[in-house]
Order: C-alpha cells, then sequence, then structure tokens
C-alpha cells in the first residue's frame, strides 16, 4: 500500500554524484494519507516515477524546494506528462517565486495554465488540497537559491522535509518536535565551512532537538557515499536513540 509512504526516487546530492548519476536523482514520492505529492523532482523524475511502478497522471501536488537543477531539472517534463499537455491541469504546485517567474525561471510559461494553482512559498505560509496542509517552515541559506523547510499534516500525522542549506542557528528553532518522519538532505559527513549544505554532524543536532519518530538521510555527496551511509545512519541512530535510516534509491519507507 502506498498510503503515508516515501518512495525516494533517487538519493543522490551534489554536482558528481547527480551529475554522474552514481545515485538515481529524481526526489521523493510522498503520499500522504491519500494525496500524491512529488518533491523536488531533478534529474530523471519521470523515468525513475514509471520505472517504480507510480505513475505521473496520480500527482496531486508537485513541490520543489528550490530551483538548483537536481531538485527542479525535470519539473516541465513530469508536468507535461502529469497533464498531458495542460489538458488535465495539476491540482497544485508549491515552489520558490523564482521557480516560476523572474530573469530566468524553471517552469516555461505554456505549462502555468496547466497548473490550477501555483502557491509562492514564504516563510510562515500554510496552503491547503484536501485534508493535507503544506506548511512553509524555514528559509535556508543556500547559494543563490530561495530555499525552504516544509512540513505535511494531515488527521495526527507531520512529515517534515529539511532541504539543501547551511546549518544555523535557527534550523533548531524553525521546525516541529515528534515528527512521524522527518528527512534530511545530508549532502556531507561534517561540515565544510564555506558550502552550504548539511552535514551528518548537524543533522544530529537537529534529530536531538526534534526527536522524530523516524528520520531519514538523503541526498548524498561523494563524500558520504565514501563513508557509507549506512554507517552515517548507524552512528546517528546510537547517538540519539531515534531510528535513523540511509535511503536507498527506490526505497520505500512508511510512517
Ligand atoms: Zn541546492
Ligand atoms: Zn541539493
Amino acid at each position: 500500500m502506498l498510503t503515508n509512504t516515501i518512495t525516494f526516487l533517487g538519493t543522490g546530492g551534489g554536482r558528481v554524484v547527480v551529475f554522474r548519476q552514481l545515485r538515481h536523482s529524481g526526489g521523493m514520492w510522498l503520499n500522504f494519507e491519500g494525496v500524491n505529492i512529488l518533491i523536488d523532482p531533478g534529474p530523471g523524475s519521470l523515468v525513475r516515477i514509471f520505472e517504480r511502478g507510480l505513475d505521473t497522471k496520480d500527482i496531486d501536488i508537485i513541490v520543489v524546494s528550490h530551483r538548483h537543477l537536481d531538485h527542479s531539472s525535470d519539473l516541465n517534463a513530469v508536468i507535461e506528462s502529469a497533464t498531458e499537455s495542460t489538458k488535465r491541469p495539476l491540482d497544485m504546485l508549491v515552489c520558490p517565486e523564482d521557480v516560476v517567474s523572474g530573469e530566468e525561471p524553471i517552469l516555461l510559461k505554456y505549462l502555468k495554465q496547466g497548473i490550477k494553482n501555483i502557491s509562492v512559498a514564504k516563510e510562515g505560509k500554510t496552503f491547503e488540497f484536501k485534508n493535507v496542509k503544506i506548511e512553509i517552515k524555514i528559509r535556508h541559506i543556500h547559494s543563490g537559491a530561495e530555499t525552504y523547510g516544509l512540513e505535511f499534516l494531515g488527521k495526527g500525522k507531520r512529515v517534515v522535509y529539511v532541504p539543501c542549506g547551511k546549518f544555523y542557528e535557527k534550523m533548531l528553532e524553525g521546525y516541529s518536535q515528534g515528527a512521524d518522519i522527518m528527512i534530511f538532505n545530508t549532502t556531507f559527513v561534517k561540515p565544510k565551512g564555506n558550502i552550504l549544505h548539511l552535514s551528518a554532524k548537524d543533522v544530529l543536532q537537529m534529530i536531538n532537538t526534534y526527536k522524530p519518530k523516524k528520520a531519514v538521510i538523503t541526498h548524498f555527496s561523494l563524500e558520504m557515499l565514501k563513508s557509507n551511509p549506512k554507517a552515517i545512519a548507524s552512528w546517528l541512530e546510537r547517538e540519539s536513540g531515534v531510528q535513523v535510516i540511509a535511503a536507498e534509491d527506490g526505497m520505500r519507507v512508511s510512517f
């Protein structure tokens, strides 16, 4: 059953891993109380959706955390497919402004008519679709792209997505406690001063602060793959006492 699961279409992160496809990319397919939400459709998303037995026509909402290509490159292809070239409109797109407007938007103009509701993310905003609420939590610090962490709420369940960005104090205040599942884009093992991505060390602080029921790490760089994400997940689990899973391509996690 798909209800209340996340399917990891890809788990790669960073230039080398994504653009040499050392791991798949293409984001995550979240089924939340029957609503299908595609998150961060990066390279290969369209292919991976069908490869995993899913169907673009079932997508209700697409969420783009930020415009970097590893999170957005297949946005147009997926919308073209999901809407049969805008004939069957998609219910909702949630994304920062620079994905849909400005000098160099990601979304092609002609596809806008294929989306019923383009919800522009800003800190503190909430969007609703059927029984699902999407809360835009904190703005991340992430090179050149407006980036937001998000939470999904249904009847009694909460899913938290912590996308890419540099660790800073607000990350220990801006999200909710005790989520059913918390997903972390854990690009590196240790913090790297000038690179604006989370490390496993940062993620440990967040898990200890927020105590989710379950945590998943994904979006791995080459450094992370060399250190073995499963070993890093075990370390996080030992240190925090929270169940931590290292995502694998195609893995489906329920919550
Ligand atoms: Zn990015
Ligand atoms: Zn990224």
